[in-house]
């Protein structure tokens, strides 16, 4: 009885965090939000992907104004978030995209009928803007796995290897992937980064049917076919999330 006694008297002691507050940052409205951790030792301050803005775990005692000033003493952090979270690109008329690394912009004909193609840096897609999203995901999709396919192919063909099967999906947490059985999986989003990005994942995945590991000869042979393969990775590190949060 006492532990829970002394239980309910310290879940007590803990105040509601703060009501949420807007950071005013370069001439943007930033949404801040609290979060109480009576647990926590410190202040911890991160971005909130889903909803947009920025969240702070706060320990059981830190109020409003020592939280303020942590967020002003974070001003350079938060401005390198900011920059690199791009807000997603809505299907519209004039909105921008990027294709094989190279920014397009998307075109929505009053046509019902009709592909979508694509033409001098304009993506066309017709058909009624309610069914534009998922139209032109669909056609990113087509030309990611023939993209895919192509690439796969020719170094399976250069390594000497197989494989049983390849897929495009959808899936945030890795761009590529091997299978035992020799199945590969690919991100259609790659369709959106350089070309020599999109390469450089295809002959890691088809370096994988011959190395299910990431040892020394695994990195030999994926930059003895792919000698861009360092370049590529840095540039998955620096734009995959801008990437991601496309469409
Ligand atoms: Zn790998």
């Amino acid at each position: 009885m006492i532990g829970f006694l002394r239980g309910a008297a310290s879940l007590r002691a803990t105040p509601p965090a703060p009501e949420p507050h807007v950071l005013r940052i370069n001439g943007r409205d930033v949404p801040l939000r609290f979060k109480r951790n009576a647990r926590a030792r410190r202040m911890v301050l991160r971005l909130d992907q889903k909803a947009g803005g920025l969240v702070m775990t706060l320990p059981r005692r830190t109020g409003l104004a020592e939280a303020l000033r942590f967020a002003e003493k974070s001003l350079a952090w938060i401005l390198r978030q900011l920059e690199q979270q791009l807000p997603p690109v809505m299907v519209a008329e004039g909105a921008q995209l990027l294709l094989r690394g190279e920014p397009h912009k998307i075109a929505l004909p009053p046509q019902k009928r009709g592909v979508v193609r694509v033409e001098g840096g304009v993506i066309h897609v017709p058909g009624g803007p309610e069914h534009a999203p998922r139209r032109l995901k669909d056609h990113l999709k087509k030309l990611a796995l023939e993209e895919l396919t192509s690439r796969s192919r020719h170094y399976a063909l250069a390594m000497g290897s197989a494989f049983s099967g390849i897929a495009v999906r959808d899936q945030k947490s890795r761009w590529g992937s091997c299978s035992a059985a020799g199945k590969l999986s690919y991100s259609w989003r790659l369709i959106l980064a350089p070309p020599f990005v999109l390469d450089y994942v295809a002959a890691h995945e088809v370096a994988h049917l011959k190395e299910m590991n990431h040892g020394p000869r695994f990195w030999r042979l994926v930059l003895t076919h792919c000698p861009h393969a360092r370049s590529a990775k840095v540039w998955l590190k620096e734009h995959g999330r801008k990437i991601h949060s496309l469409l």
